[in-house]
């Protein structure tokens, strides 16, 4: 098997097995576009009853050709395409473009055809594309492949596109074209028979033209290694992520808080666990993709605004402090420099107003000293087009300044661009990223800032707990998994958890109202009784909780009241002591098909119900992470003194997040953990419920 995807993107020579001569026909419209793209080299229709196709001679069979052919397109019906991969095999093509639909997702004979020609691919070390996919192009100069049959003609640029879906890809090439933003690389892979999201993210992170690469994909075939790959390639370029498809996930059912919860987004958890940067919509992508492709990345997020005009740039600000950006002041120098060039009702702050009659010499100064401040990172323009201005000179001012590449620009540009053609191309000639509006364009800048934290970012380290006892979570595990036991009994839970040495409030378990007397006076008054039967999941929704029990009287009552209402035949009384209120935090986990499990992270109560005010990460959870995740739920700072209550101790906190991680890492078997809740004080923590499904 060839694992690089050269001859996919860099075809010497292109076949079309199924070429036709109806112009309204795939294997008509690709050879139309290689022809309209300037392919540099050789094209062969391969068609056994036609002798040329759009003027090129065709062959009987791909066997006929007389030269070498790398790369081949096949879009003829599904029963004769093994064969047809066969002879492509016999003729030495490296890579082929599976155009035609009708296999796996057509059911059991599709499946058999697809099966049949990956194979014979195998056989000779054929990589495939698809079935059921667009194809790809390259704008490389040098190439100009237009293997595809859509019909979007970009221009060459710095970003490379990857889509599982050819209707999103085409949407967001034809975006990126009507911006004026040339593309680098353009692929859709349809079913992904072979060559997979991932493999492709990792040629574009080779590919030296490519500077942002943006990924649409709406499920994973392999999780993980999509999300090692993206870990690779995002520390050396940005990778833009969408998905969709999240509403359809979230209304999945599920016994605990974490599957309702997670199942909507957690591709999104991928994306972010791999360092790319997620997006809801096209447009934020595109416009952000814009901006990567055109400008340096900034070493920080403090920003400087020049506008000449107020309005806008209060906009911006809401917008960029939003999204983590700094405007700092300027610095007495600055100030002397901008005294000097600026009209006299300039206002000589960050944000610089130059005013509506500023020229360019007044915007050059204010780009020269922005770019001077050490406490700038990037520069942010609000830039409207006064008809008594000469904007143009303005424009070439800011094209001079972008070109240097020092800091990151944007622009709102506010103007009628029918009439201002000459402004405005002097801005897109010199790759100017500019927005109509200023939410827009401080978006975009604001991703660049979050990029740099992502590329800039030490992950922590996973954490080895020396002190764990996995035999008794192994014996308890093999034990449940040989009955066939799904919900673990609260014997068997808290056991787990001290064999992991995560704290919970200490417990005991009784058969009948005598054992759980005696138990309650052991553990001390007050108790919580709690109903444990397997087919329990929420205990106090049936009346299985009864909490702060101060007397051996009470318990026996409880107890019997317990036994008469539930009747289960498993029913056993968890005693426990009653924990006074502290602040009540949930952590679960959820395993996700092969890439581990979800960690989720939250204040409990009303906060995880009605706020849905959690976080989540997949495992291992470094220290790094885990400390992230207390910091970034909304309800944060109410983890700290608040209000004359002191705050909780989070380095525990952390902690048993670190240690449920390497829990359910441990033990793939356990499929769901619930500690909800938590309660968490000054100095301790422990959990007061927990559940584990397997
Ligand atoms: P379930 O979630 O199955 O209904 P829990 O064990 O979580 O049952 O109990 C319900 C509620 O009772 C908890 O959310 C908590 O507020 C309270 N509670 C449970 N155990 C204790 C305890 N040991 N100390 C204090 N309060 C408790
Ligand atoms: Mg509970």
């Amino acid at each position: 098997m060839n694992n690089n995807l050269n001859a996919l993107f860099e075809p010497k020579a292109v076949a079309i097995v199924g070429a036709s001569v109806k112009e309204l026909s795939i294997g008509n419209v690709i050879i139309k576009n290689l022809l309209h793209y300037k392919y540099k080299g050789p094209i062969y229709p391969i068609n056994p009853k036609v002798d040329e196709v759009r003027g090129i001679k065709a062959y009987k069979s791909i066997l006929d050709v007389p030269c070498e052919v790398d790369l081949a397109h096949i879009v003829i019906p599904p029963p004769f395409v093994p064969m047809e991969v066969e002879n492509c095999g016999k003729k030495g093509v490296k890579a082929i473009i599976i155009n035609t639909a009708g296999f796996k997702e057509m059911g059991n004979d599709g499946k058999a055809l697809e099966d049949d020609f990956l194979a014979r691919a195998k056989k000779y070390g054929i990589r495939i594309l698809g079935p059921n996919c667009q194809g790809i192009i390259n704008s490389d100069p040098e190439i100009n492949a237009y293997c595809n049959f859509t019909f979007t003609f970009f221009k060459p640029g710095y970003i490379s596109v990857v889509a599982q879906s050819g209707g999103v890809g085409a949407v967001i090439m034809q975006a990126f074209h009507d911006m004026g933003i040339g593309m680098r690389m353009y692929v859709s892979n349809g079913n992904a028979s072979d060559i997979s999201i991932p493999e492709i993210i990792r040629h574009y992170g080779e590919d030296e033209n490519t500077r942002a690469i943006v990924v649409y994909v709406e499920s994973l075939d392999n999780p993980k290694e999509f999300l090692e790959i993206g870990k690779e390639v995002t520390a050396k370029k940005p990778i833009l992520a969408m998905t969709a498809g999240r509403t359809e996930k979230g209304a999945q059912a599920s016994r605990s808080h974490i599957g309702g919860l997670a199942g909507d987004i957690s591709l999104e958890h991928i994306f972010r666990k791999a360092g790319m940067l997620p997006f809801s919509n096209q447009d934020d992508l595109c416009n952000a993709a814009k901006t990567f492709a055109s400008q340096p990345i900034p070493n920080g997020n403090r920003v400087g605004i020049i506008t000449n005009t107020g309005g806008p740039s209060v906009i911006a600000i809401d917008e960029l402090v939003t999204g983590g950006l700094e405007v700092p002041p300027l610095s007495d120098k600055a100030k002397i420099i901008l005294k000097e060039t600026m009209f006299e009702s300039a206002s000589i702050n960050n944000p610089l107003d130059v005013v509506a009659t500023a020229g360019a010499i007044q915007f050059k100064s204010a780009f020269d000293v922005m770019m001077d401040e050490v406490q700038i990172d990037s520069v942010y323009v609000n830039f409207v087009t006064p008809p008594f201005v000469d904007c143009e000179s303005v424009a070439r001012e800011f094209a001079m300044i972008s070109k240097a590449k020092k800091k990151p620009i944007v622009c709102n540009y506010m103007t009628d661009k029918e009439k201002w053609v000459g402004t405005t191309n002097i801005l897109k000639e010199a790759g100017i990223p500019y927005f109509d509006f200023a939410e827009t364009a401080a978006k975009a800048l604001a991703a660049m800032v979050r990029y740099n934290v992502i590329r800039n970012k030490d992950t922590g380290k996973v954490n080895v707990f020396e002190d764990i006892n996995k035999d008794i979570v192994n014996n308890i595990l093999d034990k449940a998994t040989r009955r066939k036991q799904e919900v673990l009994t609260g014997e068997d839970v808290y056991s787990i958890l001290e064999a992991y040495k995560i704290p919970a409030a200490n417990w005991g378990i009784a058969n009948n109202s005598n054992e759980a007397v005696s138990l309650a006076e052991k553990l001390g008054f007050p108790v919580v009784i709690k109903a444990d039967s397997e087919e329990i999941i929420h205990k106090s929704d049936v009346g299985g909780v009864a909490v702060n029990i101060k007397s051996s009287e009470d318990v026996r009552k409880v107890v019997e009241t317990m036994k008469n209402k539930l009747r289960n035949v498993d029913l056993k009384f968890f005693v426990q002591k009653f924990m006074p209120p502290g602040r009540e935090l949930i952590i679960s986990a959820k395993k996700e098909e092969g890439l581990g499990h979800l960690i989720m992270f939250g204040m409990g109560g009303i906060f995880v119900e009605v706020y849905k005010d959690v976080v989540f990460n997949l495992t291992p959870v470094t220290d790094t992470e885990a400390t992230e995740m207390l910091d970034s739920i909304k309800a944060a700072p109410l983890l700290n003194d608040f209000r004359g209550k002191k705050g909780i101790d989070k380095a525990k906190v952390s902690e048993i997040l670190q240690r449920i991680s390497a829990l359910v890492t441990d033990f793939p078997a356990i499929k769901e953990l619930d500690l909800n809740p938590i309660f968490a004080y000054e100095d301790k923590v422990c959990a007061v419920d927990a559940r584990i499904i397997l």
